[in-house]
């Protein structure tokens, strides 16, 4: 009868009649649990309050307090949101039980039932619980690992962007501005070769330390009384990336204040930094956007931050570039790109590349990403994260879609010709969801190339999910009953929430390459985020792809934490089909049994 579930853990019994009390603790102690009894309902909330139990059997009909009335009350005090509670009722019209629910029970036997099948529904309540317990545990955790910078300490992107929504609430309602800059340290990656590791992070925790004394002055300090819940509109600087932090400023009047604070934060800079004895000069590109007039949601503000930074870094180190100005340049390229983009499919000049997904246990090739690619008639190879977010924008997207994917099933069916088993994974955006044809277009390609829907898997990024949800969990749905697959790609970068997860069938989590960029040790504790993923998967019982594998670290410490598969530069980039049966060759001959260590 022991079940490990079960060892220590306490349920507590409220019934008036002590004949069904003694039945009830004899079977629950048997069945392994600690058991706490009351008589009545005041005495059951007063035990519920001592010894915070797994599990409360709960009579109905009982003097004074009745079990509906402290059900209530159990649900309304700390701790007593999630117990599980299991109503007897010896009433067995549907009132009761209706009743028992609306008190917040988890669910009702009839009273009398077999004290041993009343023991084994508690085990039923008492693992469900923990097993909620647990999720919700790594959930906070992946939370918090989500928010915060683990080097410097500052906020990330994502909690970032949760600020900026309250702050230009404020600023909205009160006709101010907000400006956000985008800081980024010229040159970063060259001086960093030139320190070593622990050097290259001391230099980011300094700039860091300097941003940070460089925010507001004294005499702009605000007001209590515009004091926020959760956000005060003080400055707020965060790291969004590797060299790359963010600095919102609330309430500024106008362009020019802002553009006062981004003179301050370069000149703070000015002085050159000592790591490991030697002095290391540090200039700043900054880009400005400001809410309202350069965006209205954060996103957009820190997108178009980020853009007049990167135009700002064309007129050199240490500048400094307004949106406003940059946009009219930047527009012309848009146009013409996204002019371009439209001939680009009856031209012919797209083209997959194939990156291989290998199963982490014998490193066979498991799957191939398809990595769509743009050879541009004069600008030559135009990067996916250049045109896909233009693509997106104008719509072109879903004929782009459909193309990738009857390209990747007919290469598909030429390689179950050859006997080769590797499945395809297809890139979906979340665009290409929001009409409701996607399950359709999928299955339509799949039959023109004659291939089944075992070899197909989708990967979707959790925006995709979160964009348009009813529509899209019918469509994941039909996606599913058609037997593909189906990624969540990116995990980690977005929302990352349990609920998505639990919503969607989904088969994969795919970790994102910025938090396999962090493991440095085989031995791990740089890379929290990886394992709490990883932990989260599990429970799920999902499989998981970790991507941008680099070195033989961050495969070795992968291979050792279980990923089911893994993805990278280390093993293969992605490659046109006929160089990557050329690399196939070479791997299974070479690099494979070195890596797996056969002889
Ligand atoms: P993704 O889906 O996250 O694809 C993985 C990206 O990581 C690819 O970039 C790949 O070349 C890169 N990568 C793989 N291994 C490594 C590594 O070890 N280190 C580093 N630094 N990078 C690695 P790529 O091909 O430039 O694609 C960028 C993004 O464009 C993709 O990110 C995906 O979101 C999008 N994309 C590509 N093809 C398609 C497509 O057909 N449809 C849609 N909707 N999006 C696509
Ligand atoms: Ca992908
Ligand atoms: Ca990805």
């Amino acid at each position: 009868m022991n079940d490990p579930a079960c060892d220590k853990a306490a349920v507590l019994v409220v019934d008036d009649d002590p004949g069904a009390r003694l039945l009830a603790q004899s079977a629950l102690e048997f069945a392994g649990f600690r058991v706490v009894c009351a008589p009545d309902g005041a005495a059951g909330l007063a035990a519920f309050r001592a010894s915070s139990p797994d599990c409360i059997v709960l009579d109905v009909i009982m003097p004074g307090m009745n079990g509906f009335d402290m059900c209530d009350q159990v649900r309304a005090a700390p701790g007593g949101a999630h117990v599980p509670i299991l109503m007897m009722t010896s009433l067995d019209d549907m009132d009761s039980v209706s009743r028992a629910y609306t008190a917040g029970a988890t669910d009702f036997v009839s009273k009398g039932v077999n004290p041993m099948l009343l023991a084994q529904r508690v085990k039923f309540l008492v693992r469900a619980k923990q097993t909620q317990d647990r999720l919700r545990t790594s959930e906070e955790r992946i939370r918090h690992l989500a928010y915060y910078d683990p080097l410097t300490h500052l906020p990330n992107r994502q909690r970032l962007i949760e600020v900026l929504g309250p702050l230009t609430a404020w600023a909205g309602a009160r006709d101010r501005r907000v400006a956000v800059m985008s800081i980024d340290i010229d040159n970063f990656s060259r001086i960093d070769d030139t320190l070593d590791q622990a050097d290259g992070d001391a230099l980011l925790v300094a700039i860091a330390s300097r941003l940070k004394h460089a925010l507001r002055d004294p005499e702009r300090a605000v007001a209590p009384e515009l004091q926020l819940e959760a956000v005060e509109p003080v400055d707020w600087l965060a790291r969004i990336g590797g060299n790359e932090f963010a600095l919102a400023v609330p309430g500024v009047p106008d362009v020019q204040a802002a553009l006062l604070v981004a003179r301050r934060i370069q000149s703070t800079l000015a002085r050159p930094f000592m790591v490991g004895g030697t002095e290391v000069p540090v200039t700043a590109t900054i880009g400005i956007g400001v809410y309202p007039e350069d965006g209205a949601d954060p996103q957009t503000l820190l997108k178009h931050a980020h853009a007049a930074m990167h135009h700002g870094k064309k007129n050199g180190r240490g500048s400094c570039e307004l949106f406003m100005q940059s946009i009219s340049k930047r527009a012309a390229h848009h146009l013409s790109l996204e002019a371009d983009l439209h001939k680009a499919l009856e031209r012919g000049e797209f083209q997959l590349h194939y990156q291989p997904r290998l199963r982490t246990q014998d490193l066979r090739v498991d799957a191939v990403e398809a990595l769509l690619r743009w050879k541009h008639p004069q600008r030559g190879m135009v990067p996916p994260d250049e045109f896909i977010p233009l693509a997106e924008q104008s719509g072109l997207i879903v004929d782009i879609g459909d193309w990738v994917m009857s390209e990747a099933c007919a290469q598909l069916a030429r390689w179950r010709r050859e006997g080769v088993h590797w499945n395809v994974a297809i890139n979906v955006s979340g665009v290409q969801f929001r009409d409701g044809t996607l399950p359709a277009r999928v299955s339509r390609a799949m039959s023109a190339a004659g291939v089944d829907a075992g070899g197909v898997e989708l990967e979707f990024t959790e925006g995709a999910l979160i964009e348009n949800s009813r529509r899209v969990s019918h469509a994941v749905s039909a996606l599913k009953e058609l037997g593909l697959a189906i990624a969540l790609d990116d995990f980690g970068t977005g929302y990352s929430s349990l609920s998505y997860l639990r919503r969607f069938p989904i088969d994969t989590l795919k970790i994102d390459r910025m938090f396999v960029r962090d493991i440095k040790s085989v031995h791990g504790g740089d890379a929290p985020l990886v394992d709490a993923i990883m932990a989260m998967a599990r429970s799920l019982s999902l499989d998981t792809v970790a991507e941008g594998v680099e070195t033989d670290v961050q495969w070795q410490y992968l291979r050792m934490r279980d990923a089911t598969q893994v993805q990278g530069f280390l093993f293969c980039r992605p490659l046109p089909v006929a160089e990557l049966l050329d690399w196939h060759a070479s791997w299974i001959r070479g690099r494979l049994p070195q890596l797996t260590g056969a002889a």
